[in-house]
């Protein structure tokens, strides 16, 4: 592809925090951005050049957004697929309708994983596809204790259901709707980690150094990024994996594996893939601050075709999420978080997303830690998090 210059509009689908980087970084490279999102009050709307405010599906937006942009990319993997085919017959669209549509649906992407398992190495966990009262009577005891998820619209451990036995799935299955699941079963897990890789029209491709993901409540909570986080050989089989699982669909832009480690016991530690986000991801946002090119600079080399440069980490690196919860106080009051206190600490970069309503649970912003030794970073990090009453301290040492 003939690649797309700065002085081009680039359209982004979602107007959320994800988008709102990505119109930074495309900004700050000379390109102009136009977003559509529904929300007059969109992070990444109230920050990009143009703001097309229609439904996702709406023809007469995705229309203009079509005649607005030189390319178009996506902030969301529910982003109805239809829209990206739509999108594609007038403009370069990456990541394509087909990745996201993989991304969309647990059930399609759990196939996918299991068909890139023997390049990749990884399998994913023990599942089954439940959509019919036959296939309910039928899952497998194995499977429990599991989690029964929506094969759609799950994120931050929403459409989850804990189930121990047989009665408990049924019930679950009923709460849910009924609609199509997976029943996975539930696994020990020894840590979690996650890859972001970013690859080209051209399938070049450039990653990096899995990071490791503290999850509280199935939201992510904080993510650890240094050498030594992970065991190297971890590292490395995580990154091939990822690297196989992209080239395996010709997967163009930016993209996030997650995986489960289980303890190996007197072995290596096994490798599990957990699931794939078409876009960049919460777990990589200490690439801001902690690497010569963050993954949303790398979102739009791919995009535009631009060559894509080896990114290099410069800093160790510690991420916390701010969720909207940090905006209220033990008596749950709304309050303003004390952020010049935390920005005394050495090394804090604060990041918020401009949402101008905090609901708990709502990823509100993030802060990374950077520092020229990890001792002072983790030092600086538990001191935030104590200040800001945020959880998984226990995982700070
Ligand atoms: P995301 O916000 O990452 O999209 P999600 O809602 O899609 O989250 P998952 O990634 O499926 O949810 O699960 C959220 C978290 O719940 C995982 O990161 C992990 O901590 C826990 N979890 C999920 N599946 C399992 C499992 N099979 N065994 C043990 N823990 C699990
Ligand atoms: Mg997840």
């Amino acid at each position: 592809m003939t690649p797309i210059l700065p002085g081009a509009t680039l359209g982004m689908m979602g107007g959320g925090q994800l988008g709102r980087m990505f119109v930074h970084a495309a900004q700050r490279l000379g390109y102009f951005t136009a977003v559509l999102d529904p929300d007059p009050h969109s992070p990444a709307g109230c920050v990009s050049h143009h703001h097309v405010q229609t439904g996702y599906s709406d023809a007469q937006g995705l229309a203009q957004l079509a005649a607005l942009s030189a390319a178009v990319t996506t902030e969301f993997e529910n982003v109805p697929a239809d829209a990206l085919q739509s999108l594609a017959a007038q403009r370069p669209v990456a990541p394509s309708a087909g990745a996201v549509a993989i991304a969309q649906d647990r059930i399609e992407e759990k196939a996918h994983f299991s068909a890139c398992a023997a390049t990749s190495g990884v399998p994913c966990a023990p599942y089954a596809v439940l959509q019919t009262q036959a296939q309910l009577q039928a899952a497998p005891a194995n499977l429990l204790p599991g989690i029964l998820k929506t094969a759609r619209m799950g994120y931050d451990g929403k459409g989850q259901v804990r189930v121990a036995t047989p009665a408990e799935l049924a019930r679950a299955w009923s709460e849910l709707g009924q609609v199509p699941c997976v029943l996975e079963k539930m696994l020990p897990l020894k840590a979690e980690c996650s890859v972001l890789v970013a690859r080209g029209w051209d399938g070049q491709v450039v990653s990096y150094p899995p990071q490791r993901n503290v999850h509280v409540d199935g939201i992510l909570a904080i993510t650890h990024a240094y050498g030594g986080c992970l065991p190297a050989e971890l590292a490395a089989r995580a990154r091939a994996a990822t690297e196989a699982i992209a080239a395996q669909i010709d997967y163009v832009g930016l993209l996030c594996v997650e995986f489960f480690v289980l303890d190996g016991g007197a072995g290596a530690d096994t490798l599990v893939v957990n699931e794939m986000a078409p876009r960049p991801h919460n777990s990589g946002h200490y690439t801001l601050d902690a690497c010569d090119f963050s993954q949303f600079d790398l979102q739009v080399h791919a995009l535009t075709g631009l060559p894509l440069p080896t990114p290099r980490q410069h800093s160790p690196a510690l991420m916390l999420n701010l969720l909207g919860d940090v905006w209220f106080d033990a008596q749950g009051q709304l309050r303003t978080p004390d952020w010049a206190g935390v920005l005394a600490l050495p090394g804090a970069h604060l990041h918020l997303y401009g949402k101008t309503e905090a609901r708990r649970g709502r990823k509100m912003g993030h802060l990374t830690f950077t520092g020229a030794e990890l001792s002072g970073v983790l030092s600086s990090a538990r001191e935030a998090a104590r200040r800001l009453g945020l959880p998984g301290l226990e995982s700070l040492g």
